[in-house]
């Protein structure tokens, strides 16, 4: 286990008491605390470096563009990118893989096409292709999931009969924990045809990823996820295919020349940053990274392990109790619901205790219905969560169950 008395020591934010109680932070799904280190990176940023970017003929604005520059590479090698002008700054996921639908799909899918979803995908990486969809007359193809909580490969199969253009999935569920077996899905994909997007918000920041290793053509990711800013997030793609795609946004910096009635454009990954970007995200993100990389992303993922298997032993002999998900090939993400309590009525009692946890449909609507649940409560554990966290948890619960006439195992 990691050290988390250490770690915590450098997230302002979890010294802070919530209802009179120390903070349990149980919510690193939805977003993540930030380490001093990133408020620093971004204060000193705006304190010494601060200049708008890629225009400025005096040094400072060279110094702000040397800093969103390195904060490229550092993403592109945290994930093993083809290269770093593969890697494109967005808001975040969402923005990551509507920029994919809008650009890469748009030009590419045609009325008739099919375009592959599961039904473990965030309502990011579901509804920009419905829209997609729509537009075009294609086909949205959802992929079922089996009993435990895993992408069924026999319908993955049979979606790819059909031979789709585009195949997309999450690498972690953020409502289940799953990790899928990208590699293996990203290859059949392309066996079939066709191009692959990884949603990885739920896995840049817990596991160890190498989009080469893993072989995919576009990955999203979130910076506010990973310790970074909100509104910061990347989406990193095969140069190749940036280089072909067309324009996403219109605007200053993507352009190369501007004539009254067309344009041409600038060289990837600018292409595809119009307007003034958020380099103090970028800077904010690259500081994210350095940390993660001081604690070793495997032991992260080990840590978060261990504490979701601690998580899921105890909450399963709670009478009433039920744990989503597999029980192997897991992240650091804990969903349940106990017996008729609304998820919304645990939340809000474990909130008297210090303790933040998310209750509801978790972006994933359709599989909720899948699960036949409204809504599920969910914990989710980061580097700084102990097993004493884990241990105030179950012990919130138990109390909550005994207001609502449940009598724990
Ligand atoms: N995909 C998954 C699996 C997520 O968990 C989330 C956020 O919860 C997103 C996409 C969307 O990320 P963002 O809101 O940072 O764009």
């Amino acid at each position: 286990m990691l050290d988390v008395a250490r770690i915590r020591a450098d997230f302002p934010l979890l010294g802070q008491p919530e209802n009179g109680r120390r903070l349990v932070y149980l919510d690193n799904a939805a977003t993540t605390q930030k380490p001093q280190a990133v408020l620093d990176a971004v204060a000193e940023y705006y304190r010494t470096t601060n200049a708008n970017v890629h225009r400025g003929a005096y040094d400072l604005a060279i110094r702000a563009t040397e800093a969103y520059e390195t904060a490229r590479a550092k993403v592109a090698a945290f994930v093993n990118a083809w290269a770093p002008e593969g890697v494109v700054f967005t808001r975040g996921t969402t923005e990551a893989i509507n920029l994919v639908a809008g650009a890469y799909g748009r030009a590419n899918v045609r009325a008739g096409d099919s375009v592959v979803v599961t039904a473990m995908d965030h309502h990011s990486n579901l509804v920009p292709w419905q829209l997609l969809c729509q537009e075009k007359g294609a086909t949205l193809r959802m992929v079922e999931i089996t009993e435990d909580g895993r992408i069924d490969l026999s319908d993955f199969g049979r979606a790819l009969e059909r031979r789709p253009k585009i195949v997309a999935f999450p690498y972690v569920s953020n409502a289940l924990g799953t990790v899928n077996p990208v590699a293996q899905l990203a290859k059949l994909a392309h066996a079939g045809g066709a191009v692959v997007v990884v949603d990885g918000a739920q896995s840049t920041p817990h596991l160890k990823v190498d989009v080469r290793a893993i072989e995919c053509d576009f990955y999203a990711l979130s910076g506010h996820k990973m310790l970074g800013p909100m509104g910061s997030g990347a989406l990193v793609a095969k140069p190749e295919l940036l280089e072909a795609m067309p324009p996403y946004h219109g605007g200053g910096e993507m352009i190369s020349r501007v004539w009254d009635d067309h344009s041409t454009y600038n060289k990837i990954p600018h292409k595809f940053e119009a307007g003034t970007p958020n380099v103090e995200a970028a800077v904010g993100l690259a500081a994210a990274i350095a940390y993660l990389e001081r604690v070793g992303p495997e032991r992260i993922a080990d840590h978060e392990r261990a504490l979701a298997a601690a998580a899921i032993d105890k909450l399963v002999q709670i009478e009433g109790v039920t744990v989503y998900g597999p029980r192997d090939h897991r992240a650091g993400v804990v969903s349940f619901t106990y017996g008729d309590i609304h998820p919304h009525d645990i939340a809000t009692i474990l909130d008297q205790d210090g303790i933040c946890i998310r209750a509801g449909h978790h972006c994933a609507q359709p599989l909720m219905r899948r699960l036949n649940v409204a809504a599920t409560a969910r914990a989710s554990f980061y580097l700084y969560n102990g097993l004493d966290e884990v241990d105030a948890l179950v012990g919130s619960l138990v109390k909550a169950g005994a207001l609502f006439g449940y009598v724990p195992a």
